[in-house]
């Protein structure tokens, strides 16, 4: 498929304008998407013609109630699962154009995940994670594969604060080193995308505050388009722009109030 770079260090033309605020050509489109789960003889409409359109470099932020259809708007648009109807295009590249193989292809050079679970490796420490992660995202591999960039590593950990805990098990880690650590197990790969699914969840209000500002801080200093799900408000208000949805649509859209931390 020539419209996916075999090379993920060589970004396309879209994505070579990452980090000059906004550019013509959106990153992700996505056009009366929906997605319908059945089981059985049982249909849930989990989504119900969503369609948006993200800028490079956007911080947006995805608000709704539990069962709203937000978890599943991100696995359409990060390519885990397809869409019943509609379409996802990310990059210029269409998802439904796409083979399985093509489509994780795709989705290692450009997307990245946190969740609300850190799903750190118990047995590995901090930096293993983040070697583990930057090893299975294929891009050390390949006569065009590249190390692990550690002057990079280096810069995110300061980003990130978490440079001296990076000898570290999970389990010695606070809750927010955890996810700090996960932010930059899916930075490692210099995604263009990232989609946080409640990466706040799971954190106190002190922790849940730091994370934010470094979701933020990563988004303006690194310029990768960043999604997020929160149901809270104010973890979505340090969003450009937040979304809400209800009952598998997107019902309002409000710009947020972000400042700078
Ligand atoms: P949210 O992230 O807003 O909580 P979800 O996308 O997880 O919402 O779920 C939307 C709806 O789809 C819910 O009614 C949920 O029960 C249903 N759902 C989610 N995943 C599945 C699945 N794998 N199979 C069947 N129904 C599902």
């Amino acid at each position: 498929m020539e419209n996916v770079p075999s090379d993920p260090s060589t970004p396309s033309p879209a994505l070579s304008s990452l980090g000059s605020s906004i550019s013509a050509s959106p990153i992700i489109v996505a056009e009366n998407l929906t997605k319908v789960y059945s089981s059985g003889r049982l249909k849930v409409s989990a989504v119900r013609g969503v369609s948006l359109t993200v800028q490079p470099g956007e911080f947006v932020a995805i608000v709704g109630p539990s069962g709203s259809g937000k978890s599943t708007l991100f696995y359409l648009l990060g390519g885990l699962t397809q869409a019943t109807s509609g379409r996802v295009i990310i990059d210029g590249v269409d998802f439904a154009t796409l083979d399985d193989g093509q489509r994780t292809r795709l989705r290692k050079h450009r997307i990245a995940f946190v969740f609300q679970k850190f799903n750190l490796l118990p047995t590995l420490s901090a930096m293993g994670n983040i070697e583990i992660a930057y090893a299975v995202s294929g891009r050390a591999s390949g006569p065009n594969g590249q190390p692990l960039d550690l002057k990079y590593l280096d810069h995110l950990s300061e980003l990130l604060s978490i440079q001296g805990r990076l000898d570290h098990r999970p389990s010695e880690l606070s809750g927010g080193e955890q996810q700090r650590v996960a932010i930059a197990r899916a930075l490692i790969t210099r995604p263009a995308i990232v989609l946080a699914d409640e990466p706040t969840g799971n954190l106190d209000t002190k922790n849940s505050d730091v994370v934010l500002a470094m979701l933020r801080k990563s988004n303006r200093d690194l310029g990768q388009t960043t999604l997020m799900i929160t149901h809270n408000p104010e973890a979505a208000a340090i969003a450009g722009r937040i979304l809400y949805m209800r009952d598998g649509e997107i019902v309002r859209e409000e710009k947020g109030t972000p400042h700078d931390a």
